[in-house]
């Protein structure tokens, strides 16, 4: 019957020093409790370590707290099953649901205010208070009343199906602590508490109980806490209980070496992880362990997405903790999409859906049993059909928690683990206060009162765990730690640096701007992965001209660009949409169609043909179905108008004479089937390119063709197609003549614009009948296009050069490429002044 306190400041070797104390006992002798199941295998590396990997180690040696509680209860009683949140939560909806009082009622509406409500029941047991004990507790704050008569139906409740949070877990056992029949485990005579902070008033209730009730017990309780330097009432509140409650008492002074710390400031956080990836590169290539490394993060998706994006792509392996929310992620998402994707491009974004998937499904089968278990036909299913949303949408799950690699921890996490080298990155001012948010179902002036602190925490006790955190962290540290901060956020908003960082005497740490831009770009230059080839399509070149980093997260990482909020069809669909139906249009009516060009009776029918076919095509299309009736309705209505426009606008440049070609190919594809892809060569170097001509029209009287191709979206200036830097028309034309006609010449080559009718763009040549199609600047001479034609080869041959050794850093082509780009939170490109 002994209580043990081991304490001091973290990282004072409390922690080898009770595996000593251990080291001469059986492993199943012993239990050691922790609160994150992190630290297990730490705390067994150890403990082999000691024993020279003889120690037996038992599944029950290692335990997280919830399953130490779970073990003993279950050894008390016949029935317990443990739930989780979102059995806790539903639980509290039924109650609110068939209560007459409306104090909670408008809880049920807000998913964040019934996830505070089911946490606030949940600590009352963790504090060791159910309704009766909370009544007396609270007996001073009367705002109490209402949570606490709830917590008694919910117990009520929670008893009727034997389901026990890790509340109820502490209050039944300390209930059960009361009998005499209380049972314990047999072999364990030493019970191990490390690393917990604070340690809540129900579990040093629970332990120091079991040290006086368990004969031959020895309870030993570490805790990380200078008491001699903090002065905070409520810091070393729980330590001085427990040391007066102690019959032993070891105190432990940090001895090590202050580890020197390099603090870092960056312009923009995308820079900032940037460097952080590459220094852990470094670090590996000097033989460092990965697992000896540690980078603390903020729980803000766009960080770790874009370090995981980082970490994969130097192929450093690494594990994250952070819980990635459900809700991010499409609901119509299909394995059937996913999987096939999956298999050719093992990229980032696609583990991120499957892990999203699997999670769903899991997430379908728990709420399936939580319903058949908890509501009946009083609720009625619109109701039920909400609730489920709000669950789904805020489920979260993880995807690399695995213990390995570089650990990606949150600062509560990782101020419990040893580590090596330390980074912490990302964090503001702003960040670390997002999270420190009041109580929000009691008015703030009782917060500040005693038993309200020791219960539920105000925000100013939390700041002060988070700066005790913070100590202990970097006195766990033993090699390296780099601090670094960003002076702007990822939307360009100017932040401050996190309190952390200060002292009385103001800034804590020398930050020294990171403005060595070859640092940070060599950083960026290892980033990109190579990947050889040798065939491109049109677009795959136009895109790369645009922006090279555009191009990698199109091409190469297969994202797609997000969805513009947009009450329209989108354009990629609408795109595909208008392709069809011209393609149907003049490729089944070809004949129509010439007759058309002469005579005002048959372009009547020509253009009779066309709402039905828009109409047909449009609702036979599966992403327009999905629109509402107004919205397809607006659409038909404006794509018939546009297409119209285009019929009327062609057979007058033919009747008028400006246009000699007529209609010979539709959507003819080169580089597939028996089609050979257009081949350009230079200094032994070879590349194909591939893509598909809407129109291809010929005069084999003149013996000149031209192309056209239909443009729903933004057409490129006529000056960027003269100079090669939009290449679609000219390389249309140099495959026509290289593969279809190689004895005829290029009359005119025009993207036709479909928003705005009559908005065309392209080239037309001197001489050869359709020079008049377009503005004069659009006219080119057969000597002009040779040198245009040459400029396009070597630009390709160099681009795609570029493109194989992994060039891909945002370089747009102009700030208008930005305006339009979807990846712009992705590469985080900033324009020089
Ligand atoms: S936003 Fe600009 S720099 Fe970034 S990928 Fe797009 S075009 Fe390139």
């Amino acid at each position: 019957m002994a209580l043990t306190l081991f304490h001091g400041p973290a990282g004072a070797g409390k922690t080898n020093a009770i595996i000593k104390e251990l080291s001469s006992q059986s492993a199943n002798s012993f239990k050691v409790i922790f609160p994150d199941s992190l630290l297990i295998e730490e705390y067994q590396q150890n403990w082999l370590q000691l024993q020279s990997g003889q120690g037996a180690l038992l599944n029950n040696t290692f335990l997280l707290y919830d399953h130490f509680l779970l073990a003993l209860l279950k050894l008390n009683e016949p029935r317990v099953h443990f739930v989780g949140m979102l059995f806790v939560r539903n639980v509290i909806r039924k109650i609110i649901h068939n209560s007459k009082s409306p104090t909670f009622k408008k809880y049920i509406q807000f998913p964040n205010l019934m996830n505070e409500l089911a946490y606030s029941l949940v600590k009352l047991g963790q504090c060791g208070l159910n309704a009766y004990r909370a009544g007396l507790y609270f007996k001073n704050i009367p705002e109490m009343k209402p949570i606490i008569n709830l917590l008694h139906e919910y117990e009520n409740i929670m008893a009727s199906h034997h389901a026990y949070d890790s509340g109820l877990l502490t209050v039944a056992l300390l209930e059960l602590m009361e009998q005499d029949h209380f049972k314990w485990f047999d072999q364990t005579t030493t019970l191990v508490i490390d690393r917990f902070f604070p340690l809540q008033p129900g579990a040093r209730e629970l332990f120091y109980r079991l040290s006086q009730k368990v004969k031959n017990l020895n309870v030993i309780i570490s805790y990380s806490i200078d008491y001699a330097k903090v002065d905070n009432a409520h810091l070393y509140y729980s330590y001085t209980q427990l040391g007066e409650l102690a019959t032993r008492q070891e105190h432990f002074n940090l001895t090590k070496k202050a580890t020197p710390i390099t603090a870092q400031l960056f312009s923009n956080p995308a820079d900032e992880l940037h460097l952080v990836a590459h220094q852990i590169k470094e670090l590996l290539t000097h033989q460092v362990d990965p697992k000896a490394i540690t980078i603390i993060l903020p729980v803000l998706d766009t960080y770790h997405e874009r370090l995981h994006y980082l970490l994969h792509n130097l192929e450093i392996p690494f594990s994250d903790t952070h819980n990635f929310k459900l809700g991010k992620f499409s609901s119509n998402t299909s394995a059937q999409e996913i999987i096939p994707q999956w298999l050719e491009y093992n990229s980032l974004g696609t583990q991120y859906l499957l892990g999203a998937l699997s999670t769903a499904q899991i997430f379908e089968e728990e709420w399936e049993f939580v319903v058949g278990k908890l509501f009946d036909a009083t609720i009625n299913q619109p109701l039920i059909t909400g609730w489920y949303q709000h669950e789904k949408e805020n489920h979260s799950f993880n995807l690399k928690a695995k213990n390995e690699g570089v650990k990606i921890l949150s600062l509560t996490q990782a101020c419990l683990m040893d580590t090596q080298y330390l980074f912490v990155a990302g964090f503001s001012g702003e960040s670390l206060l997002s999270g420190l948010q009041d109580f929000n179902l009691l008015p703030s002036d009782i917060l500040g009162q005693p038993e309200m602190i020791e219960t539920f925490g105000n925000a100013r006790y939390k700041l002060e765990c988070i700066q005790k955190n913070w100590d202990d962290l970097i006195n766990r540290n033993q090699t390296q730690i780099r601090i670094s901060y960003s002076q702007f956020d990822w939307g360009g908003k100017e932040q401050t640096p996190p309190d952390l960082f200060f002292n009385e005497q103001g800034i804590k740490y020398q930050l020294k701007l990171q403005t060595d831009d070859k640092e940070i770009d060599d950083a960026k230059a290892r980033i990109y992965p190579v990947k050889k080839q040798s065939t491109f399509s049109i677009t795959e070149i136009e895109t790369y001209l645009k922006c090279p980093f555009q191009y990698y997260a199109k091409h190469h990482l297969k994202l797609e660009e997000p969805d513009e909020e947009s009450v329209d069809v989108r354009g990629d669909i609408s795109g595909r949409l208008i392709h069809r139906v011209l393609d149907k249009l003049y490729g089944e009516n070809q004949d129509l169609f010439l007759e058309a060009c002469d005579y005002d009776l048959y372009l009547k029918r020509f253009k009779d043909l066309i709402p039905t076919l828009i109409k047909n095509l449009a609702l036979d299309d599966s992403h327009l179905k999905k629109s509402p009736a107004v919205i397809q309705a607006d659409y038909i209505k404006r794509a018939t108008e546009s297409i119209l426009g285009l019929v009327d606008l062609e057979t007058g440049f033919i009747r008028n004479g400006t246009k000699l070609t007529k209609p010979h190919a539709f959507e003819w594809a080169f580089g597939k089937g028996k089609v050979p892809p257009l081949k350009i060569s230079r200094d032994q170097q070879e590349v194909f390119i591939t893509g598909r001509i809407d129109r291809i029209d010929v005069d084999r009287k003149n013996k000149v063709f031209s192309v056209i191709d239909y443009k729903t979206g933004e057409l490129p200036t006529g000056a960027s197609i003269k100079e090669g830097l939009s290449p679609q028309v000219p390389l249309y034309l140099m495959v026509v003549k290289q593969i279809l006609f190689p004895d005829f010449s290029p009359s005119s080559g025009m993207l036709l614009g479909l928003k705005e009718i009559g908005k065309n763009v392209g080239l037309v040549f001197d001489g050869l009948g359709e020079d008049k199609l377009l503005w004069r600047t659009s006219k080119i001479t057969l000597e002009e296009w040779d040198d245009l034609t040459l400029k396009i080869e070597n630009s390709i041959i160099e681009m795609t050069s570029k493109i194989n050794e992994g060039h891909f850093h945002p370089k747009p082509l102009s700030k208008t490429e930005c305006d339009r780009c979807g990846y712009v939170a992705l590469c985080q490109y900033k324009a020089e002044e």
